[in-house]
């Protein structure tokens, strides 16, 4: 069980930007930019991109459209934003739990890292 497997549960607290029935949002707990949200899907058990395939499409899809949600709710549509989703070792990912960062609120650099 990954640390956001526990937060979907409630088992962990988390700071809710959004929620519905087929994702949640919180804040980044050690944010990277002055907008630092997570997108998790409810669905359990999709680790990375390596995961999905075309049975995903709609979920991924609702993910984009939470993220576009997420940066009016922070205030960050009109500045603009970036959406990552890390996969694998290479990428930095350090959460075993499929997750979209919105980022945005300041100058952000490409390419990154
Ligand atoms: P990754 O590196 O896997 O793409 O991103 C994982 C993200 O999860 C990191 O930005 C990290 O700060 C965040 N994170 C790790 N543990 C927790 C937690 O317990 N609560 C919240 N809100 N974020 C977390």
């Amino acid at each position: 069980m990954t640390i956001f497997g526990k937060i979907i549960r409630g088992e962990i607290p988390c700071s809710k930007v959004y929620e519905d029935d087929l994702v949640l949002a919180f804040d980044d707990i050690s944010p990277g930019a002055p907008c630092h949200v997570l997108i998790i899907p409810k669905q359990e058990g999709i680790q990375n991109l390596n995961d999905v395939n075309a049975s995903h499409a709609a979920l991924l899809g609702h993910m984009l459209v939470t993220a576009r949600r997420v940066a009016e709710l922070k205030g960050v549509a009109a500045g603009g934003y970036r959406t990552v989703l890390n996969t694998g070792n290479d990428a930095g990912q350090s959460v075993y739990y499929i997750h979209m960062h919105v980022l945005g609120g300041r100058d952000l650099a490409w390419p990154p890292g």
